[in-house]
């Protein structure tokens, strides 16, 4: 008896273990650790097809200001807000995570139409733009981000797939801000 209680809790402490290893805990999106594993899966994938895959990374424009502004309680807040949605457009296999910090990004196999991919963060880019994020009972916020992406081949690291992307996110940046540069 004591031996089978002793096993579950065991497998229990297992479980809660590998979830900590895999997701964000302020999120529950992937961590960068999952995120290079999965991005390892899709380069390997899209190599055997002799096909590209593509990545995203999002970043928050003017985050230190919410944090500076609302506290960073508030400011975690957001990021958990924008985490669900951004998870609500995880459709058709592409797979978010948080990166680090206010960035995220969204990795699109090789089975997605990079056109496709960028109509997705286009209408995720309109879906931030115009929400309303809680901040307190009766003061709600609104944020935008900035999105670059690329379509990459013959990769060797997620890394390396996401420093296209960051350059297209820097271009954003350097652009205005509050839009996909692809
Ligand atoms: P930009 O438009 O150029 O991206 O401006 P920014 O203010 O978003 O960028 P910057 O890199 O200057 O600031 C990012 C901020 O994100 C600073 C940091 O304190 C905040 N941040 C990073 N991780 C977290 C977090 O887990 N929680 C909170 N509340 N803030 C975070
Ligand atoms: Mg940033
Ligand atoms: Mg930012």
């Amino acid at each position: 008896m004591f031996s089978i209680f002793y096993t579950s809790k065991s497998i229990r402490k297992q479980n809660e273990l590998s979830r900590r290893a895999d997701y964000d805990e302020l999120t529950s999106l992937y961590n960068r650790h999952a995120l290079n594993q999965i991005g390892n899966n899709c380069i390997h994938q899209a190599k055997m097809a002799k096909a590209n895959f593509s990545v995203a990374i999002i970043d928050i424009d003017y985050f230190k200001k919410i944090n500076d502004t609302y506290g960073h309680a508030k400011g975690d807040d957001v990021l958990k807000e924008l985490s669900s949605i951004i998870r609500s457009f995880s459709i058709r296999g592409i797979i978010p995570g948080r990166w680090g910090g206010e960035e995220f990004i969204m990795i699109a196999p090789y089975t997605i139409d990079y056109n496709e991919f960028c109509v997705v963060l286009e209408k995720l880019r309109e879906k931030i733009e115009k929400y309303k994020f809680a901040i307190t009972a009766k003061n709600n916020i609104a944020i935008t981000i900035s999105i670059g992406a690329s379509s990459v081949k013959n990769v060797s690291t997620l890394d390396e797939a996401v420093s296209f992307a960051d350059k297209n996110l820097y271009q954003a940046k350097e652009s205005g801000r509050n839009k996909l540069v692809s």
